[in-house]
């Protein structure tokens, strides 16, 4: 709970401030730490040596960032500092309130969604290569929010797919983390050679099944000796709901 509340501090701080730039009180837009921008900047970079509509060298530094940093520790950036992972989480709260005990996604459903991911990041590459503009930013929850259906917003539709998101959120906890984020897919090899993992001693284990309820991401770290997966994002909500001392612990290990 206490590593809840000190994340969920650091991820209102983070929210706060792109928030603070997208309402125009900084120097640089609240577009230019988007990760993601990097990802789509690489094509114009390497064919003419520009960026492509608004992005620009701090977009490619945050998503360079990000890529060592998943290595080093997996998917922590969406677990600590994404204002959508944020708002996953929070919406995932909520949502825990209004289901008495909410419908488990089969297995093989939801790894056939998570493959959604792979072809939005696809999509999203070859639009914004073909084109030099970011054609699916108006269906991006994160510019549709902070720029207030700005600019390159496509009116109802973006609405539409912002509150489909919202309505999958109810239905499947951080919805559009697992299956739609292209930022997730860039980094899933990533994140799956990350060194700072959940690790379990299974002797000490009663084999309970409380860390694998409260996982967001569906994961099952009871089931597993070093949580090796690649959508783990270190929240360690799984290590604060485990009832025995150093059963669950954060190690950097292989
Ligand atoms: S396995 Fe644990 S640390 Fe990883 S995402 Fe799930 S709850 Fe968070
Ligand atoms: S919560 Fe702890 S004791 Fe229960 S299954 Fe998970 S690791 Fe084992």
């Amino acid at each position: 709970m206490k590593t809840r509340y000190f994340r969920y501090g650091l991820m209102t701080v983070i929210t706060g401030l792109v928030l603070y730039l997208a309402l125009g009180y900084g120097s640089r837009s609240f577009e230019a730490f988007c990760p993601f921008g990097g990802m789509e900047s690489l094509w114009g970079l390497f064919t003419t040596s520009e960026f492509s509509c608004a992005l620009g060298p701090l977009n490619l530094s945050m998503l360079v960032g990000l890529l060592i940093l998943a290595i080093i520790a997996k998917k922590a950036f969406c677990g600590w500092a994404c204002p959508i992972g944020f708002m996953g989480e929070l919406l995932n709260f909520v949502s825990r309130k209004v289901w008495k005990k909410r419908p488990p996604v089969a297995p093989k459903v939801n790894g056939g969604m998570k493959l959604l991911r792979y072809v939005v990041l696809v999509l999203a590459l070859i639009f914004t290569y073909k084109s030099g503009e970011l054609i699916l930013r108006g269906y991006d929850p994160f510019y549709v929010i902070f720029s207030g259906m700005g600019h390159g917003t496509v009116g109802l539709t973006s609405l539409i797919v912002l509150g489909a998101i919202i309505v999958g959120s109810f239905v499947v906890p951080m919805f559009f983390c697992r299956y739609l984020c292209p930022l997730s897919a860039t980094f899933d090899p990533f994140s799956k050679l990350g060194l700072i993992k959940v690790v379990r001693n299974e002797d000490g284990c009663t084999n309970c099944g409380k860390c694998a309820r409260v996982c967001p991401q569906g994961l099952e770290p009871d089931k597993a000796v070093k949580l090796s997966h690649r959508d783990c994002t270190n929240c360690f909500e799984c290590v604060d709901s485990c009832p025995h001392k150093d059963v669950l612990t954060i190690q950097a290990t292989y």
